[in-house]
């Protein structure tokens, strides 16, 4: 990448829309590596004629082979077939694709955070772990979905005082058009195999914590699947709090991004994220860094680890912006964890691990086969009770069927006593 490119590639992410995003942009490298990919597009326009971005991450391996990516329906890239020489990104279709987007809520500012520090992670050219996910897999960033909520001051609408978080299926580009437009994007990645993973970023008044929603799924594996991955990024960051995910059945708030991209795609990986403003209740203590020969080296000197947990984790702990950032920078490293490509894991001492003749086998054993065992474990415990709360709540459920008010069929408390769906759910 030229000098030139480099400082569009810094205009660009600054351009954003979020003041947060400046942070993203002072980290990036002087001299970008040659094989950071980036590619930002106007995906739409919203109601109000603001920038609805799709920016893509990935490493140039692979690129001599790759196709670009198949146009969308009009009115979705406006600029693509009025610019010369203005394509598609390319498609790596050896690569799988992680989608991430944030601010459905204009209110909730640490969704930026997150994706702030995600992004920052994922273009940073002196980190073995950020080359690796580059490499191997695509990441495609939706950083705003509600900008004119955002310049309104709404806390939880669009400009027509519309919860976009609740019309995932019945999206239109005239009413909804970057929800429209994000179900597109979805709907291409599933389409060709590519959909990886998908998180929805959050944050949250009513419960203190950062946590994932996700989807009970189908099966026992699915769960299993999706239980693995919430765990990696606690076992990656001091904030995220495992304990704290809850797990629903599909059909609790379908036009939610979390909701309706399982539904349409059956993907087990699909997250709404959730971070409260001020607090969590405790911190990880997460497993003893890595301290074999690459975190020694001279490669990783210049980036450490997260930080250690302190050894008192019952004390309360007031957010900042560099917590939800780490946040960010942790769904990559559990991405990272999940594919058993970490070269600098969390997840088990080299030293220990039976055979490190093939880079998957070093992380199933030990680190990830103990972690994969534990949420197995954990994913019987959660299909147990959530068939005991189903046959508790159902008749109380249909009771109050026609209430009418709020977002919610069902009452909340019935299912989840901690969320208020009103006023502070997903
Ligand atoms: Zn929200």
């Amino acid at each position: 990448m030229s000098t030139a490119s480099n400082v569009q590639h810094l205009e660009v992410v600054a351009e954003i829309g979020t003041a947060a995003a400046y942070s993203a942009a002072k980290l990036l490298p002087a001299t970008p590596a040659p094989n950071l990919y980036y590619r930002r597009e106007l995906l739409c326009r919203s109601l109000e004629g603001r920038r609805i971005d799709l920016i893509t991450i990935t490493g140039t391996n692979g690129l001599p082979e790759a196709e670009p990516e198949a146009p969308l329906p009009a009115p979705l890239l406006p600029e693509a077939s009025s610019r010369d020489g203005h394509a598609r990104p390319h498609a790596f279709p050896n690569k799988p694709v992680v989608l991430v987007s944030a601010r459905v809520h204009p209110g909730e500012t640490p969704a930026s955070h997150v994706l702030d520090g995600l992004l920052a992670f994922l273009v940073r050219t002196d980190d073995p772990r950020a080359a690796a996910l580059r490499e191997r897999f695509v990441f495609k960033l939706i950083p705003m979905l509600n900008p004119d909520g955002v310049f309104r001051g709404h806390y939880r609408t669009d400009t027509r005082g519309v919860n976009l978080n609740r019309v995932y299926l019945e999206a239109s580009a005239a009413e909804h058009p970057s929800i429209h437009a994000c179900c597109a994007v979805v709907q291409q990645l599933h389409e060709r195999g590519a959909l990886h993973l998908f998180v929805d970023c959050h944050a949250h008044a009513g419960k203190r914590g950062c946590f994932l929603y996700g989807n009970l799924g189908n099966s026992f594996d699915e769960l299993t699947r999706a239980g693995l991955f919430a765990k990696l990024v606690s076992l990656n960051t001091l904030w995220l709090d495992f304990a704290a995910c809850q797990w629903f059945d599909s059909q609790r708030m379908e036009g939610s991004a979390r909701a309706a991209v399982y539904k349409h795609t059956g993907l087990p990986t699909v997250y709404t994220l959730e971070c409260n403003y001020d607090s969590g209740i405790s911190m990880n203590e997460l497993p003893k860094k890595y301290t074999g020969e690459l975190l020694e080296s001279a490669e990783m000197s210049s980036c450490p680890m997260s930080p250690e947990a302190p050894r008192n984790t019952s004390v309360s702990h007031k957010y900042d912006e560099a917590c939800y950032q780490e946040i960010g920078k942790a769904l990559a490293l559990a991405v990272l964890d999940m594919a058993a490509a970490n070269p600098a894991s969390r997840l088990g001492p080299r030293d220990s691990w039976e055979d490190t003749s093939e880079e998957t086998v070093r992380y199933y054993y030990k680190g990830l086969a103990k972690t994969r065992g534990a949420i197995r474990q954990w994913a019987e415990m959660q299909l147990t009770s959530a068939a005991k709360r189903r046959a508790n709540t159902r008749p109380r459920s249909q009771s109050r069927k026609g209430n009418g008010g709020g977002d919610e069929e069902e009452d909340p408390e019935d299912l989840e006593p901690d969320i208020d769906a009103d006023d502070e759910g997903e």
